[in-house]
């Protein structure tokens, strides 16, 4: 069932993004037994017993099980896991094949979106084979070979004239006049159902890290990261979480600070008012976890660093070595400690503004 993270009311798992109040929903359902669970795939499909679509309608294009590079990092060891190996290069691949199976299981044929970045390459690339169309709404200043890659994706571009908040409020339009489902990651319960995986597979890959370190805008992530890790907790495969810290672009900060300089080289996360805040908020809580901010300068270094280390991401993707190297510095991470460290996109898509 779908469970209003404000209220508490249940609705059946339809395919909706909000609550009557207008909370946001997550998917509650019990499983048991991880391991006797597992399916024989050598991709995401492997933990399908554990996310809530039934078996008839699955996307074409599957996802990948992500290595993880281990490296002694100071006193700690580092474990990065490398999501931005997936099809479409970036870890919303995990949402989004989950959010395209609930809407070939519900006959949905058609959806709209408003983003010009990795959530829409996604959906682009996952919905073409499942025969459904993805309008995707832009502002004009999107970076041509983002638009040339959609446009070879099969989405039907639609150009706004304004901010990000024109082109969301055209996008919402269009779905109420045409009667088009509009489908957001930052609010579909379904996606984070996704992002869980990426626990499941570390956890297969690593065991319970002590600290788990996500870039945090909306929070689709570093939630299903939480959910992943829930979840084995309550069917009794692990008796403890790892400590969740939150990391955030400077300028944009929603769970630290806000500070008055804008990091504007990680644009993944830059997003100030995200609507699950209040849920992010309870997972630092309840895993005594905490959030970091990093500046450009920090970003860049770290970007730098793992370049040279032979991991060609996108500088969103760097925020979390930044922290890690902030908080070893700070005497904050114990010797020894094992920390899982994401890393979110591909650096191939991006040809300038480095
Ligand atoms: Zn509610």
């Amino acid at each position: 069932m779908l469970v209003c993270s404000r209220c508490g009311r249940e609705y059946p798992e339809t395919f909706r993004l909000t609550c009557d109040c207008g909370g946001t929903f997550l998917v509650e359902r019990e499983y048991y037994d991880f391991f006797g669970n597992l399916l024989p795939y050598l991709d995401m499909r492997r933990y399908l017993n554990f996310i809530p679509i039934g078996g008839n309608y699955l996307p074409p294009a599957i996802p990948a099980i992500t290595p993880v590079g281990a490296l002694q990092m100071g006193p700690v060891i580092a474990l990065f896991k490398l999501e931005y190996l997936q099809p479409s290069g970036s870890f919303k691949d995990r949402g989004t094949y989950v959010t395209v199976a609930k809407l070939m299981e519900e006959g949905i044929h058609e959806v709209v979106l408003d983003s010009s970045g990795n959530a829409a390459l996604s959906m682009a690339l996952y919905s073409l084979p499942a025969g459904i169309t993805a309008h995707i709404f832009v502002s004009y200043d999107v970076m041509l070979e983002k638009l040339s890659l959609l446009q070879r994706l099969g989405a039907v571009l639609n150009f706004v004239d304004g901010d990000r908040m024109a082109v969301h409020e055209r996008a919402m339009e269009f779905a109420e006049n045409n009667g088009v489902t509009y489908v957001s990651h930052w609010l579909n319960p379904y996606f984070l159902e996704g992002t869980k995986t990426t626990a499941f597979e570390a956890y297969e890959q690593v065991g319970v890290p002590d600290y788990l370190f996500a870039p945090v805008g909306s929070g689709t992530l570093f939630l299903g990261l939480w959910k992943g890790f829930k979840e084995l907790q309550e069917m009794g495969e692990i008796d403890r979480l790892p400590t969740f810290v939150a990391v955030q672009a400077s300028g944009y900060e929603s769970l630290c600070e806000r500070s008055p300089i804008k990091n504007h080289l990680a644009d993944g996360i830059a997003i100030p008012e995200p609507p699950r805040l209040g849920e992010m908020e309870r997972v630092l809580d309840e895993t005594g976890g905490r959030c970091v901010s990093v500046s450009e300068a920090e970003t860049g270094e770290a970007l730098s660093w793992l370049t040279r280390a032979g991991f060609l991401v996108e500088p969103t993707s760097a925020v979390v070595l930044a922290a890690l190297w902030k908080l070893v510095d700070m005497g904050e991470i114990p010797d020894g400690s094992k920390v899982l460290l994401p890393l979110t996109g591909s650096g191939l898509k991006i040809t300038e503004g480095i």
